[in-house]
């Protein structure tokens, strides 16, 4: 017999986690089901918006030995191109903001989420994986590793690329992968970063280096498979050294911490975000390549607005009435932050003049005009809040022109 819930949340990483602690606010019975994530190396940029909605769930206090602020970002053109653009600098103090948001270390982000959702008792916790899903009467239902059943009207897929749970609703997904990896470690440094990201443009990607608390950074090379693959090969002073050639040595001497990670860089996109009483999230819904630190913060704008809808519906949230809804509210964020990634990757790769003119004049464009960086940073924080403040900014102009 099928343990009944309204709501289960299938995947337990942390778009998962934030979405079963968000719904079981909305007062719905949440079951969340998947294995505990396992330990990671890797750090994440939050923007404030994302930590505002952690913060609305008790996930606010982030202590400074394991989050540092950003407050500046950077873009560096280190292409050889003949073509190169001046180094464009986004202040956070520009937009009225201390900072974009916090770099946080991924253990430390899925203990707080761990803790989290064991303390709320309107979540079930199963820690076993779905093998199975099946249609039911209004409902569908989830046969999990140890044989247990569950039932809900409505199923969350946060069960990240390979979705079962997606597969099992008839929603296609399309793959692209890149000729490009990531290698992500941490280092320590000399000279301070003064909570400064920065991203060089390369030919093979861009290198995103982000700060840590103390003297410390989190490194992302985008490079060929080949190179990734070289690179990991070294021992640990050649490959600091390395690292810190790439950076034109601007944090000082560089000691990389144990622990190289490469990822094969790839992006996903679905036909469709919401049917058959299924609801994608995070990289169930999208897989993005990791560069503008996107990823996890699109996956939290997905619970946000999944949670609002539900929170506006009265009785089964499975209803197309509120997958439509679902849908409408996260196409164009989705479409539009996928496309802006794959566009900027794309132009880097490119040899194509009209691509490199394309893109270092973009880079001097935003370099002269501050009303436009003001512009890009509020997208880059929330989609639709750059064009809010051009409104408002006109509002206040007609106003000030009337006698
Ligand atoms: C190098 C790198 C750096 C990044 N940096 C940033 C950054 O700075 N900022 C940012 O916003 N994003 C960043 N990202 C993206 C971010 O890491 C992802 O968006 C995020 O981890 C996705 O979380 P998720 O919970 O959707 O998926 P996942 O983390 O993949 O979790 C999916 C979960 O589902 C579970 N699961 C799978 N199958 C089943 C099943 N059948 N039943 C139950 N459970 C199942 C898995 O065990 C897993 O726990 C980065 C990504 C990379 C690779």
């Amino acid at each position: 017999m099928a343990r009944s819930f309204d709501i289960i949340v299938a995947g337990a990483g942390p778009v998962g986690q934030i979405a079963a602690l968000s719904l079981a606010r909305t007062g719905k019975s949440v079951a969340l089901a998947g294995p505990a994530t396992p330990a990671d190396r890797r750090t994440t940029a939050l923007m404030r918006p994302s930590l505002e909605v952690l913060e609305t769930l008790g996930i606010g206090r982030f202590s400074d030995d394991i989050a540092a602020p950003l407050n500046s970002m950077r873009i560096i053109d280190g292409t050889r191109r003949l073509l190169r653009s001046a180094p464009v600098t986004f202040y956070a103090s520009e937009i009225g903001e201390q900072e974009f948001g916090l770099n946080i270390t991924n253990a430390a982000l899925a203990g707080l989420l761990a803790n989290a959702v064991a303390a709320t008792p309107a979540i079930a916790r199963f820690e076993q994986l779905v093998s199975e899903w099946q249609a039911g009467d209004l409902a569908r239902l989830a046969r999990l590793d140890n044989g247990e059943t569950l039932s809900a009207c409505l199923v969350v897929a946060a069960d990240g690329r390979n979705s079962l749970a997606r597969a099992a609703a008839g929603i296609a997904a399309s793959f692209h992968a890149y000729p490009q990896s990531a290698l992500v470690l941490n280092f320590r440094h000399s000279r301070p970063h003064g909570f400064v990201s920065t991203e060089f443009h390369t030919e093979t990607g861009p290198f995103t280096v982000v700060p840590l608390p103390g003297r410390r950074s989190s490194l992302v090379w985008v490079v060929r498979p080949d190179q990734a693959g070289q690179l990991a090969g070294l021992d640990d002073a050649a490959l600091s050294a390395r690292i810190e050639d790439r950076m034109q040595s601007i944090l000082g001497s560089v000691e990389i911490e144990p622990g190289r990670q490469i990822f094969p860089l790839s992006a996903m996109s679905t036909s469709t975000l919401a049917t058959n009483r299924t609801a994608l999230i995070g990289e169930a819904a999208h897989v993005v390549p990791p560069i503008g630190a996107q990823g996890m913060n699109l996956g939290i704008r997905d619970v946000s607005e999944l949670t609002r809808v539900i929170d506006s519906y009265d009785g089964d949230p499975g209803v197309e009435p509120v997958l439509a809804d679902y849908r409408a509210a996260r196409r164009a964020d989705v479409l539009a932050r996928s496309s802006a990634i794959d566009l900027l990757n794309r132009s880097l790769l490119s040899d194509l003049l009209p691509a490199q003119f394309a893109r270092s004049a973009g880079l001097a464009v935003l370099s002269a005009a501050a009303p436009l960086r003001a512009f890009v940073m509020r997208e880059g924080l929330l989609p639709g809040s750059g064009w809010a403040s051009l409104g408002s900014t006109a509002r206040e102009k007609v106003r000030r022109q009337k006698p």
